[in-house]
């Protein structure tokens, strides 16, 4: 137990010890279920402290010019990039990803801080002559102070997805990690201090009232979320009412459409792919699978590939395991559902896998195979609900239109994909779906910088995108400028 750290917050460029009194949540390490830390549920003490360190350095850092906060920001990067390797171990400890997946999660956010490294070179303002020897330009400013508060699913990558860039625009941050995996972005926040300058990046650890605290702060200018749709939803109310900016990114029940036309061998590699990565824990993960027309060859393929995965971190077919067993409790009941109450078949039952089942046995983690349902109706649970866990609900539908209209039904819009070898399939496609993020034979649509990421109904409330050029314009206002410089040589509106 003496050997269990409790962790600290990083305010202020500085390890500062929760309250004594603070309670604590044990963070487990899903490969076992042994508790590796113990983070503190920090008190109003903590987040005033955070914010107020925030507050203090703003100034000083949004006076700076944007090359100047740039190459803060490209040091930051070549410090986390020598950490790379240590980062996704962390990662690989406190969530349970792969070891290829967490270098995946410490890459993509480094691609945030990338993007803002180049700022300067996006961020130039307008300006014109508007009246005689009148001049109108605007600039971006820094909004504040700004928090974020990330879900578990991505300890690095989500929580770059804004840190870099409301940096670079000259604001400073406290971040609420998830209190299922602090233990990378704690890290992280202390490599930052060798390059940021003290109360830049600060982060508070905590659960829901750590958050509701961050958003209700009088400090706090702007909130950005990514969480489940209920507390999204609650979020951007909680925010809006306070009169914040807020972005607020939900679930997700993502479909893929399988056309009659398309690369089987490619289609099913590329659905297995994206259903089991990160053990099915990622808000574009595919969830569902419309079949068009009869293609037992495509089902068999992406049965025959998902039973092939092994429990492990290393191997090259390796899944993980996933976060709790709350999560494991969750998902297994979605599973049981969809076959007793639902009627669903189950093609594939990652409850009974061996090789999975043993790895329980064996070492107390919550591993759970791949799991592939073939559906009767889509009014079923496990197609409607975000089961979130390596779960795919297959429904056959008789042709394109009549998939579409099960995806649009759906009341989450977050990523859709079809799968097919004709352009015109594609964009028809393309014009119809719900769903914001969509791609054309890519399974897990990824919009990369500059391009910005966000879905649309349940699966993101609030202003604008996140990432990319959305961005700049979610961590910034426009102050626009009007000059006049000596007597104008003929009359205007202005005199
Ligand atoms: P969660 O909603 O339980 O928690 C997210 C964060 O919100 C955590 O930091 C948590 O402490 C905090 N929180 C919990 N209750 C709160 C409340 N009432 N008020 C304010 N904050 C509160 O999500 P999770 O289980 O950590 O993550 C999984 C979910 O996140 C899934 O639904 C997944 O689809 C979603 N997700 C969405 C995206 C996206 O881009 N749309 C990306 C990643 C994950």
């Amino acid at each position: 137990m003496t050997d269990i750290p409790t962790l600290a917050n990083f305010i202020d460029n500085a390890f500062v010890a929760a309250d004594a009194s603070a309670e604590t949540l044990a963070v487990t390490t899903p490969h076992t279920g042994a508790v590796i830390a113990h983070v503190p549920l920090s008190p109003a003490s903590a987040v005033d402290a955070a914010v107020a360190s925030a507050k203090q350095a703003f100034d000083a850092w949004s006076q700076q010019t944007l090359k100047t906060r740039a190459s803060t920001l490209l040091r930051l990067l070549v410090v986390l990039q020598a950490h790379a390797s240590e980062l996704a171990q962390l990662i690989v400890r406190e969530h349970g990803k792969t070891l290829a997946e967490a270098h995946g999660d410490v890459a993509k956010g480094l691609e945030t801080l990338e993007y803002a490294v180049g700022l300067p070179q996006l961020c130039s303002g307008h300006a014109q002559q508007v009246s005689g020897g009148v001049s109108c330009r605007d600039e971006r400013v820094a909004l504040g102070v700004v928090c974020g508060i990330v879900p578990f699913n991505f300890p690095l990558m989500v929580p770059f997805w804004t840190i870099p860039l409301a940096l670079g625009m000259g604001n400073t941050y406290v971040l609420k990690p998830s209190e299922k995996c602090p233990l990378t972005m704690l890290r992280v926040a202390e490599l930052a201090g060798q390059v940021l300058p003290p109360g830049v990046l600060n982060l508070v650890n905590g659960g829901q009232r750590v958050a509701e605290m961050l958003v209700d702060h009088a400090d706090t200018r702007a909130v950005a979320f990514v969480g489940s749709s209920a507390v999204a939803r609650m979020v951007h109310v909680r925010a809006s009412v306070a009169g914040k900016r807020v972005v607020a990114l939900g679930g997700a029940k993502n479909h893929l459409v399988a056309l009659p036309d398309c690369d089987v061998e490619m289609a099913a590699r590329d659905i297995v792919v994206s259903f089991t990565g990160c053990a099915g824990q990622r808000c574009m993960a595919a969830s569902v699978l419309l079949v068009v027309g009869e293609q037992p060859e495509l089902l068999r393929r992406v049965v025959e590939r998902a039973r092939q995965l092994m429990p492990g971190t290393t191997e090259p077919q390796a899944m993980g395991p996933v976060i709790d067993q709350a999560a494991f409790d969750r998902i297994t009941s979605a599973i049981e559902h969809a076959e007793t109450a639902d009627h669903a078949e189950v093609l594939l039952d990652g409850r009974r896998t061996a090789s999975f089942l043993e790895k329980r046995r064996d070492t107390g983690g919550f591993w759970l195979g791949p799991t592939v349902l073939l559906h009767r109706a889509a009014g079923d649970q496990a197609v409607r609900q975000e089961v979130f866990g390596p779960v795919l609900s297959v429904l056959q539908c008789r042709d394109l239109d009549h998939a579409l209209a099960v995806e649009n039904s759906s009341a989450y819009g977050n990523a859709a994909c079809v799968y097919t070898r004709q352009g015109a399939l594609a964009e028809y496609f393309e014009r119809r779906v719900g769903a914001a993020m969509v791609g054309v034979n890519v399974g897990v649509p990824v919009p990369r910088e500059p391009f910005s990421f966000g879905g649309t109904k349940d699966s993101r409330f609030g202003y604008g995108d996140i990432t990319g050029d959305a961005a700049l314009d979610f961590f910034s206002f426009r102050r626009k400028v009007t000059t006049k410089w000596g007597e104008p040589s003929e009359k205007s509106w202005m005199h």
